[in-house]
């Protein structure tokens, strides 16, 4: 680590000397302490989110000196659509930077760089004049369900995946390009450029249009060979590559804002702002797992189990992405949708009078939940379930899939369920788990983070389920860290990534419990069969799920 980026001087050196006689007649010199001005050298780390952005100002050895959580909403007025709308994020982006610096105070020259993270798969349309056609079209959208699917089950589909590290999804620009253009032709004829939210956001501030490998990855158009748009999937989303931004690494940087802007944010304009990379591989870089072997499991709103390599690496079965972080460094995981929004979901609707009990008692609902099912043995007495609730991406990448219990009998109870629950949760994840151990070798050490590890039932869940030890780093908004420790290599801060090991705070570590992981060990296998057998009949459910979803919206137009 470079540390005499940090410089201290001191003011009043010279200041007049005080002298007066005290009694006794003695001679003191006073002189008025010296007042010591800390020059620091700082970065922001910007993380652009599904529904906030979330803005930190770390200094040089990591420490957070100032926060903010800026959000929007999320637009959805049918079940399968998620927007945002780019000018709500662009003002929650320039809120958040505004409000830290304006309370840091920082002097003149401290603020080094601001690095961003941003949420994969965004698509916004704009026209000759760069102006939005469309809303931000998030990962969470499904209208290109159909188009994936028809797109999956070609060979073309396999082939694509295969060159761009991008599992065929309605969530990836691909499938979302296709659809637009199958069914909404004049809007999609109108559009000049096809860029994500932060390619346009930086243009907004630099009037130029660039897109790092990370982001442009996560498109389904990026071919992970050649650091190139890949030409197959262009000629099948039915763009070319003067409709798309210019492609740069990951550690760009951007300088010359515009004046009228950097007025806004209180920053010079010659200030760099580092493009950075998208969120999934940031979050590995901010909880320091960035070494080979060392898997990062994230359980917040949704989840993902995630690992760095070294070279770029596909699966055979295409189960996993593999998405460009920085020279060298690929992260190769699984995605799932279905993640700490399942409890969520318990919570509110199973456990409504568990809610009001814990309300009443001014304790958080998660933790009245977690220690009812505490009191559950582990494998919830062969209850399973499978969360599938928001459809799933990793392992099983089926839009169409939905959740269910299996095995309930009379003595069940709602603690069962609970417990069942945040268990399935757990076993999705193993089995991402499993999938990457066929591409990258069985994990070294495992790292977990997110909002679950609140719970110190459902950390040592994972451990038992994972069969392995687990560590949780006390890293605080990690994909923001990840962000700031970019932003600092590329400025030249810091020598390497891995300086992000003295960012990370302590860790707490789980081992494995013979009596609990027993059980998990019989249950395990039935989950995984049970999984296949349940697969074919997803579509079918959804299908009539959607005739009936139409049906009660327009019953309710006619009511
Ligand atoms: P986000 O993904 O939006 O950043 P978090 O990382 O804060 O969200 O995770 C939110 C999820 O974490 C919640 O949906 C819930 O499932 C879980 N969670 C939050 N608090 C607790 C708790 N005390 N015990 C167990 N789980 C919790």
């Amino acid at each position: 680590m470079v540390l005499n980026s940090e410089r201290i001087t001191y003011v009043f050196n010279y200041a007049p000397a005080i002298i007066f006689y005290q009694f006794k007649a003695s001679l003191t010199v006073w002189l008025p302490p010296r007042k010591e001005v800390i020059y620091m050298d700082y970065t922001l780390g910007v993380d652009i989110g599904t529904t906030s952005v979330k803005t930190v100002l770390y200094d040089i050895h990591g420490k957070v000196h100032g926060y903010s959580n800026d959000g929007y909403p999320l637009y959805q007025d049918t079940p399968d659509m998620a927007e945002e709308d780019p000018e709500e994020i662009f003002s929650a982006m320039s809120d958040g930077i505004t409000e830290i610096l304006r309370k840091a105070n920082l002097q003149k020259g401290e603020l080094k760089g601001v690095a961003f993270s941003c949420a994969m798969h965004s698509l916004i349309l704009l026209d000759d004049n760069h102006k939005p056609l469309t809303r931000a079209i998030t990962w969470g959208d499904n209208r290109a369900v159909k188009y994936a699917d028809d797109l999956k089950h070609s060979p073309e589909g396999m082939e694509i995946y295969q060159h761009t590290g991008t599992p065929i999804h309605p969530m990836t620009p691909l499938t979302k390009l296709i659809w637009l253009r199958n069914d909404h032709p004049d809007l999609f004829k109108q559009a000049r450029w096809f860029v994500g939210i932060k390619e346009y956001i930086l243009y907004r501030l630099f009037g130029v249009l660039k897109e790092d490998y990370s982001i442009a990855n996560a498109t389904g158009m990026f071919n992970i060979y050649n650091l190139d748009w890949d030409d197959q999937a262009l000629k099948i989303a039915g763009v070319t590559r003067e409709q798309l931004p210019e492609l740069v690494d990951t550690t760009y940087q951007l300088k010359g804002m515009h004046e009228e802007y950097a007025k806004v944010l209180g920053i010079d304009a010659e200030t760099p702002f580092i493009i950075g990379a998208s969120d999934g591989p940031l979050a590995n870089l901010g909880v320091n797992a960035i070494k080979p072997g060392v898997v990062a499991v994230t359980i917040g709103t949704s989840g993902a189990v995630r690992v760095v390599t070294d070279k770029p690496k596909t699966d055979p079965k295409a189960r996993v992405f593999c998405y460009y972080l920085a020279k060298d460094m690929w992260v190769v995981g699984g995605p799932v949708n279905n993640g700490g929004v399942v409890f969520r979901w318990v919570r509110d609707q199973l456990c409504a009078p568990e809610k009001v009990t814990a309300e009443q008692m001014h304790i958080d609902p998660y933790d009245l939940l977690t220690e009812i099912a505490a009191k559950i043995p582990a494998g919830a007495d062969g209850l399973l379930f499978f969360p599938f609730l928001g459809g799933e991406r990793a392992p099983i990448w089926d839009a169409n899939a939905r959740g269910s219990f299996f095995g309930l009998n009379r003595t069940h109870t709602r603690a069962h369920m609970i417990r069942a629950v945040l268990e399935g949760i757990v076993y999705n994840l193993y089995t991402v788990m499993l999938a990457l151990e066929e591409v990258v070798g069985r994990p070294k050490s495992i790292q977990a983070s997110g909002g679950f590890a609140r719970s110190a039932l459902w950390r040592q869940m994972l451990t038992d389920i994972f069969e392995q030890d687990v560590a949780i780093p006390e890293s605080f908004e990690s994909t923001a860290l990840g962000a700031a420790t970019l932003g600092m290599y590329s400025l030249g801060l810091i020598d390497s990534l891995s300086d992000v090991s003295n960012f990370v705070g302590t860790t707490v570590v789980h081992h494995p419990d013979p009596k609990n992981f027993n059980a998990y060990r019989e249950l395990i296998p039935i989950y995984i069969r049970l999984s296949r057998s349940l697969e074919p009949e997803y579509k079918n459910i959804a299908d009539y799920q959607r005739r009936h979803e139409h049906e009660d919206a327009d019953a309710n137009k006619e009511g």
